[in-house]
């Protein structure tokens, strides 16, 4: 690859942060343009609804790289200047500034943004997604202040985790009948809910927010029915939207996110895309997939870095994703959610459940399980025909059905 080649990442995230290690580390020589819509270097996420809220982390704890880092690299780094503008005929990007930069070759890393509830947004309606989000949370979570988490899904239980321990009397509303509405595992949202109320949390299902009460400040959350709970500051996290207009202006292929090959190739000649803003196809099985998971930033952007430098190898990973809640570790691998049938083999540590559709061995979900989890994501990549049995038999180590 000529070094007078200018390759441009846009989105300064995890997978932005992750891409542009990896093209130097990949031996691309090159000019090296970051560009992202936030004031901050890259940096990664998960603390932030965990070490941030609850152990007072701050920006330092989550950074991918440090300022030396890009100056040592020669990564030109634009930051608080989104690309508004992705011309792919021309090779060029225009930023709010106006300012151009022409490409190579792009990498898109534009991520994802909350899913926000269609209610007036008052003082103290926070939504996480940014470390300034956290930040300013942060400050709202004192002790014996009423929390309202609105969304029972892994951001909003963590969120619930790190409140309850800073004193704070939480109450979470989830608008399904169960927790984790997307993991339809036997046992797992169960287990999440009581874990949840044994530390003190208000856990309640099956329940609508109608509106918040209160101004400028808000004070309460109405609920269908009429009961309005206080609350001294609320929390909403009821998923996210892929950032795709960018490509979608720009006449390069969307469908609930940017469509990628396994070589992270968009539809546009010399554009990839990595990380939560795109729905891949995962060659592991046979299917496209959107994601958002640390995992799936960190290693499609470190591929999609490698194949811009003139590799050729595919990205082909099991999915794999986990969540920390009070003394939970919670994994998931594979793509569970197209399960006929489950067993689980359980101890006094946890438990794991394992997924099969159509005989094959597809997904698992880990509860204080970790080390298992390790092979279990083996075996659905390498053994998915392993013999169903042996997979709930305490007696065989999990390594050992690795063959
Ligand atoms: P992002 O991190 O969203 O980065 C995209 C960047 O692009 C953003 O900075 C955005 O501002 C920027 N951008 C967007 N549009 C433009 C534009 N036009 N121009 C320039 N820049 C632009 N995953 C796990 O596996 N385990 C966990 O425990 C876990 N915990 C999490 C906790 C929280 C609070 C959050 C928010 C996420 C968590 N995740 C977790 C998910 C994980 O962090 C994400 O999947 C990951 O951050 C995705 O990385 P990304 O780079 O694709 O997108």
């Amino acid at each position: 690859m000529a070094a007078a080649e200018t390759f441009v990442v846009v989105g300064a995230g995890h997978a932005g942060g992750r891409a542009v290690e990896a093209l130097r580390g990949a031996g691309f020589d090159g000019r090296i343009v970051l560009a992202g819509a936030e004031t901050h270097l890259p940096y990664e996420r998960p603390p932030l609804s965990k070490e941030v809220l609850a152990k007072d982390k701050d920006l330092g704890f989550c950074l991918t790289n440090s300022e030396d880092w890009y100056a040592d690299n020669r990564i030109e780094v634009i930051l608080g200047d989104p690309v508004r503008v992705l011309d792919p005929g021309r090779r060029r990007i225009v930023l709010d500034s106006g300012r151009e930069v022409a490409y190579s070759r792009l990498l898109l890393a534009t991520g994802a943004r909350v899913r926000r509830l269609s209610l007036d947004d008052l003082a103290g309606v926070h939504y996480l997604r940014a470390i300034d989000d956290a930040l300013a949370l942060r400050r709202d979570l004192r002790d014996g202040a009423n929390i309202v988490v609105v969304g029972g899904g892994f951001i909003g239980l963590e969120v619930a985790a790190s409140a309850r321990q800073r004193g704070c009397a939480v109450t979470v509303l989830e608008s399904m009948p169960a927790l984790l509405g997307r993991m339809a595992a036997p046992g797992i949202a169960e287990y999440v809910a009581d874990l949840h109320r044994r530390n003190g949390v208000d856990v309640r299902t099956g329940v609508t927010v109608t509106a918040f009460e209160g101004g400028p400040r808000v004070e309460g959350v109405a609920l269908a029915g009429g009961e309005v709970l206080a609350a001294d500051a609320v929390v909403v996290g009821i998923g996210v939207v892929p950032n795709v207009e960018l490509a979608a202006d720009a006449g390069i292929e969307t469908d609930n996110g940017v469509l990628v090959d396994e070589f992270c190739r968009t539809s546009a000649p010399d554009v990839y895309a990595a990380g939560d803003v795109t729905n891949h196809y995962n060659p592991l099985f046979g299917k496209r997939m959107r994601l958002e998971s640390w995992q799936n930033a960190q290693n499609q952007a470190i591929a999609a870095a490698k194949i811009m430098a003139g590799g050729d190898e595919p990205f082909a990973e099991v999915p794999w994703l986990w969540s920390d809640q009070f003394d939970l570790n919670l994994q998931i691998a594979g793509a569970g959610m197209d399960a006929d049938e489950t067993v689980t083999r359980e101890n006094a540590n946890g438990f794991i459940v394992f997924q099969r559709a159509g005989g094959r061995l597809i997904g698992a979900i880990a509860v204080n399980r970790p080390r298992d989890m390790r092979a279990a994501r083996t075996l659905i990549a390498k053994r998915p025909d392993v013999p169903w049995a042996d997979l709930a038999d305490e007696s065989i180590p999990l390594r050992k059905l690795i063959g």
